[in-house]
């Protein structure tokens, strides 16, 4: 084994891959994105909407006028101040800027990784709580949310009291539930909890309820943000918005440029642009609610009330449902499958009213199709 490099035979790739990479990092299976190539694209809650003419031509100047061959601003001070304004972030509050929150989740993981260390969250919630505390060596420790998806205060403070998580996480509104949780019990769960508490606001552009005001009366609180929701999925830029001590720390781990000077430079025109992402997110939430109404009136659903820009249901074959519908050129989410509270479970971003259209006459089709292939 030790000596592969000097063996005359060809050395067996994977027997040294086996021998080198941590054995738990082998168990794992890597994030899937599917290949959506010719689809209507509903599966990843991004903003369907293209930006205007006009400014897809600034930001081609500010990319042909950008210095490329220097490093970026690694403090990124310039966006940091317009964020500030533009999230309302209290004053005597800091922030810190990642390539996308999951970088930011995955430095909290990293500086929280003491040995033994856990984390805490909610499920079903978003798959890459779970998945960034195992490669970063922490237990993850999941509470199930209510029969209706709603926050259980009391299971969770008792998880904490057993566990003591160093770092638990919130989604609000939570992903892939679609519904914000109860201000009251997720304010309790803060108060009494053993560690740092994140509330990950990703969806904050279609909800409006926030914790951002409130940091201050928290010491153990973080809200963190992302641009991804609300128009720049491509971008990669989150942020993350706290006391400055805990801030600083996460600092240590951020590495120095994380945020090209692409990201930053054409984010910083985008929050000069706010109003058209603005009009955007008032398009999808308008769309939430035709796209809801529409698909209540699909006999043979369940739908779930959703403060987000995507919509979780229930279909009886659900597995059939999705193919049928990807037959048709429909890509949405399947959720069956990935935990027992979301059997027969999917999940549709909303597009544009077109899109929502089209998915709608082919959801009506697939539930008809698997039905006649049923009886
Ligand atoms: C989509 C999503 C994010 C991801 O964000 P990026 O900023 O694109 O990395 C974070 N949290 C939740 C709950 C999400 O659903």
């Amino acid at each position: 084994m030790m000596n592969m490099v000097e063996s005359s035979a060809a050395p067996d790739v994977q027997d040294w891959v086996t021998s080198v990479v941590r054995e738990d990092i082998r168990a794992l299976a890597s994030y899937h994105v599917p290949d959506s190539s010719g689809m209507i694209k509903l599966d990843a809650m991004e903003n369907p909407y293209p930006l205007p003419e006009a400014v897809r031509r600034e930001i081609g100047d500010i990319a042909a006028g950008a210095e490329l061959n220097r490093y970026p601003d690694a403090d990124a001070r310039e966006l940091k101040g317009l964020l500030r304004q533009a999230m309302a972030v209290p004053p005597g509050m800091d922030l810190l800027l990642g390539n996308g929150s999951d970088e930011i989740i995955q430095l909290l993981a990293q500086v929280c990784a003491r040995p033994g260390a856990v984390m805490l969250g909610v499920e079903p919630s978003f798959v890459m709580f779970p998945m960034i505390a195992k490669v970063c060596g922490l237990r993850f420790v999941g509470v199930p949310l209510a029969p209706d998806f709603g926050l259980d205060a009391d299971a969770v403070l008792a998880a904490m009291a057993q566990h003591r998580p160093a770092v638990s996480f919130f989604a609000y509104p939570n992903n892939p539930t679609g519904n914000l949780f109860d201000a009251d019990a997720l304010e309790r769960i803060v108060r009494n909890a053993s560690g740092l508490v994140i509330i990950d606001e990703a969806y904050h552009p279609f909800a409006r309820a926030s914790f951002m005001a409130r940091l201050p009366e928290f010491p153990n609180l973080l809200v963190m943000r992302t641009l991804s929701k609300l128009g720049l999925a491509g971008l990669r830029l989150g942020l993350i918005a706290g006391r400055p001590e805990w801030l600083a720390e996460l600092d240590k781990v951020r590495l120095p440029y994380n945020l090209n000077v692409l990201t930053q430079r054409v984010a910083l025109h985008m929050l000069s642009r706010a109003d058209i992402l603005d009009a955007q997110a008032q398009a999808i939430r308008d769309g939430r609610t035709l796209l809801s109404a529409g698909m209540s009136r699909i006999a043979g659903i369940q739908i779930y009330p959703s403060d987000a820009n995507f919509i979780l249901f229930r279909a009886p074959g659900a597995e059939r449902v999705f193919e049928a519908l990807k037959r048709r050129r429909i890509l949405i989410k399947k959720l069956t499958g990935s935990h027992p509270a979301l059997r027969d479970c999917l999940r549709v971003t909303v597009g544009t009213p077109e899109q929502n259209e089209a998915f709608l006459g082919a959801l009506s089709a697939s539930l008809q199709e698997v039905g006649a292939g049923h009886a």
